[in-house]
């Protein structure tokens, strides 16, 4: 084909190009090209279009140009303010800049044309399916080109054409467009056009997978605070308080504002969050709330300061109790040697002895000296573990075990912990609880205690623990092992006497809001208090029976009396009845086949008497009352020997064959059982056969063995103070028991006549009334 030239007026063109068949609208203001336009307009329309290679070149020479341009027909022309005109132009031909024909006051020039030559070729065909399916996927992909121009230019059967209509509208820059305006050659075009089209898809996928990850991120987070505001916007419709949000708020709060250890923190948070996404009313968010309240209100982290001023100690439990000196000795020492060594290891103290006696009351006086806050917890019918450790979580009501429980009372991690009746405990199919304490009381693996339902570790290695326990006998083997014990048995009239003036009766006094010239008690009447109303080791009845008089006298005072009252031995039993114990045995008359033993219980001594009955029979020996195993067996012993021994004892020897024994232990809630009790059945089978009356204020205790020897047993100051409250005169203790004497106090010892015997002849020698002749 001929190559053919023309001659054009020149407007250049900056950040822009016109392919052909595409139309646009360019602005025009420098004066020369505005000059082009107008000598454009005055011949044909038509003006050669090319492209500055530096856009900031303001008078650009040919060589400033792109040499490939677009030769478009002016459409229409706009004067605009500000001496500019907007032109809407097509393209039409492709052509290249030839050389300048002139340059004032408009640059004209001469071009090649440059039209697009016909190839039809399948190459061509598949270039363009190519290029029109990217296009297709190009504007579906949310580009701004409506889907009419796609369908026009769908349209489109000359691949040149196509391929500028394409070209017009993608997104491309400057270069690439001069690049596909250069490309005369059509396939080259199309070629290039597919390139640069895949770039294009390539780049909108990447934006695509960007937006979306995005997008995800953001739907999260807006679905989730749309779904909050519409679970609120439901519980506002039912009618409930928006309180589950100011709630887990306040809960919040609490677990910042404590010292708690991370890992409890972090547990709370769990469990608030847990709370948090439950719908309102659902019974697992109480749950979760009881459980997050109990966590929140254990003194995980409060101490209280420990103070230990010996002398100051020692000060205050002698200011809180009478008498107990041995004990309270032995109490400081052990705090003291706590304090130097500032080791939790150690003994526990175990204070062991009968109700009453103070127990209770030191361990407070303990708490007050060490400034710490006192907390008690029974073990009384403790029997399965769930009850120290708690129930997990997954049982219906379930709660923390009672060591949490009394914990959470004590509000410091640092209490005196006093576990009371130790000795009381049991066990059976649901678990040992004694193991349960046991680790409670190890200093090795208490400060990782930790409760089946609080599922935390708790630190108790900073609590003290004290235990009392009523007997030494009642308390498991491996807690016995790790016990310090220190024995309280009771205490005299004398004594009992003193801690009601300078405590019982001050206290009570003062509860009952009496003035100390209200009432006073006089000493013999606060003596027949003791002896005639009350029999015990300790003092707790005492209290209970000087607390009634209290109220009596209140009550008058109240009603308007004005008097002062004084108790005494004759008006006692205004206030408190008939007196419910007798207290002289001396003044009851001796009797045949009736013998007084002294027996040792958990509330302390008592005397206990032995019945003996013989009637017609066939020598059977029957036994009936509080008699333990052991008792029996003593029984049996004891009617051995008297059977052996019928002849010395002056009793017929044939006895066993025409007439039955009934022995009876009558009197007393509490069983009574011990080898002890054999001299004393010994001596009633002896009386009752020999028909020799014994003496009503003796009593004794011995254990018996068939040829009538005496052997030692225990308990012996609990059981002479029970023959003091009683009224006994005379005691009859085996001989091996006498260095055992030495506890026993003064005073006891010096109104009782104390016989140390060896063998059961010595026993009847003492027992039996010298008047009394055989029947
Ligand atoms: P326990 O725990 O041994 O059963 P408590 O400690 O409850 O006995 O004592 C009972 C009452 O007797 C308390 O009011 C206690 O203060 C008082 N008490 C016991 N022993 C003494 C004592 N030696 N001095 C002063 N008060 C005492």
């Amino acid at each position: 084909m001929d190559t053919q030239y023309a001659q054009y007026p020149l407007l250049p063109l900056r950040g822009y190009l016109v392919f052909p068949t595409s139309v646009l609208n360019l602005d025009v203001g420098r004066p020369r090209s505005i000059d082009a336009v107008n000598a454009a307009l005055r011949t044909n329309s038509e003006i050669f279009l090319a492209t500055q290679l530096d856009i900031s070149v303001e008078e650009p020479t040919i060589a400033d140009l792109h040499a490939v341009g677009t030769i478009a027909v002016i459409k229409q022309v706009v004067t605009l303010p500000a001496g500019t005109v907007r032109l809407l132009v097509e393209g039409q031909t492709r052509a290249r800049l030839e050389s300048v024909v002139r340059e004032i006051p408009y640059m004209s020039v001469r071009v090649e044309l440059m039209p697009d030559q016909d190839v039809a070729s399948v190459y061509v065909e598949a270039l363009m399916r190519r290029a029109l399916g990217s296009f297709e996927y190009y504007v579906k992909s949310g580009k701004k080109i409506s889907p009419e121009i796609f369908i026009t230019i769908s349209t489109m059967d000359k691949p040149g054409q196509l391929s500028d209509a394409i070209a017009t509208h993608l997104n491309l820059n400057i270069e690439d467009r001069q690049r596909l305006l250069t490309a005369v050659d059509v396939s080259e075009r199309l070629e290039l056009l597919n390139e640069l089209l895949s770039r294009e898809l390539e780049i909108l996928d990447i934006e695509k997978r960007l937006n979306s990850r995005v997008r995800k991120q953001m739907e999260k987070n807006q679905r989730e605070y749309y779904l909050r505001e519409q679970m609120k916007a439901i519980q506002r419709e039912l009618g409930q308080k928006d309180d589950r949000g100011s709630e887990v708020e306040e809960l919040r709060e609490k677990v910042e504002e404590q010292k708690l250890p991370a890992e409890v923190a972090e547990r709370c948070h769990k469990e608030i969050d847990r709370l948090e996404r439950m719908p309102p009313g659902v019974a697992e968010a109480v749950v979760v709330r009881n459980y997050l309240d109990w966590v929140l209100t254990l003194p995980w982290s409060n101490l209280s300061t420990d103070s230990l001023d010996v002398k100051r100690a020692e000060e205050i439990l002698d200011e809180d109790h009478y008498g107990l000196e041995k004990v309270k000795s032995r109490i400081i020492e052990y705090l003291a040697v706590r304090h130097l060594t500032n080791q939790l290891k150690g003994p526990i103290l175990c204070l062991v002895g009968p109700p009453g006696v103070g127990k209770t009351s030191l361990a407070r006086s303990v708490a007050r000296a060490l400034g710490r806050n006192f907390v008690r917890m029974s073990l009384g019918g403790v029997r399965d573990e769930a009850e120290i450790r708690g129930h997990r979580r997954t049982y219906v009501g379930a709660m923390p075990g009672r060591i949490i429980q009394v914990l959470r009372q004590a509000k410091t991690r640092n209490p005196l912990f006093l576990l009371d009746e130790v000795d009381k405990m049991s066990m059976d199919f649901r678990g040992d609880p004694s193991a349960a304490l046991l680790e409670v009381l190890d200093p090795e693996q208490n400060n990782t205690f930790s409760d089946h339902y609080i599922e935390l570790p708790f630190d108790l290695s900073q609590v003290l623990f004290l235990t009392t326990a009523n007997s030494k006998f009642g308390i498991p083997r491996p807690l016995l092992d790790r016990m310090e014990i220190i024995t309280i048995s009771g205490y005299t009239e004398e004594e009992k006497l003193q801690i009601a003036n300078r405590h019982l009766v001050p206290k009570a006094l003062s509860s009952h809001g009496l003035r100390r010239d209200q009432l006073t008690f006089g000493e013999q009447g606060l003596r027949k208090v003791i002896n005639e109303y009350t029999r015990e080791a300790g003092v707790r009845n005492l209290e209970r029976e000087i607390s009634a008089v209290c109220r009596k006298v209140a009550k008058e005072v109240v009603a308007g009396a004005t008097k002062t009252f004084t108790i005494t031995v004759q008006n006692v039993p205004r206030f408190l009845g008939v007196p419910r114990y007798r207290f002289n045995a001396s003044e009851q008359r001796d009797a045949i086949g009736i013998s007084t033993g002294l027996v040792w219980t958990e509330s302390g001594g008592d005397t206990a008497t032995v019945e003996v009955t013989v009637m017609q029979g066939k020598g059977n020996l029957i036994l009936t009352g509080q008699l333990g195993e052991v008792m029996r067996e003593s029984a049996q012993a004891a009617y051995s020997y008297v059977r052996s021994r019928a002849g010395e004892l002056g009793i017929d020897a044939e006895f066993y064959q025409n007439c039955d024994i009934h022995v009876h232990v009558p009197e007393g809630a509490i069983p009574k059982d011990g080898p002890s009790a054999g001299i004393t059945l010994a001596t009633a089978l002896t009386s009752a056969l020999s028909k020799r009356a014994v003496r009503k204020d003796v009593a004794m205790t011995g254990e018996i063995t068939l040829r009538g020897r005496v052997l030692p047993i225990g308990g012996l100051k609990e059981k002479l103070l029970a023959a003091h409250r009683s009224g006994v005169k005379t005691v009859i203790v085996p001989k091996d028991n006498k260095r055992d004497l030495e506890e026993v106090p003064r005073n006891i010892l010096r109104r009782l006549n104390v016989r140390l015997v060896e063998n059961m002849s010595e026993v009847l020698e003492t027992a039996f009334s010298p008047g009394e002749q055989r029947g």
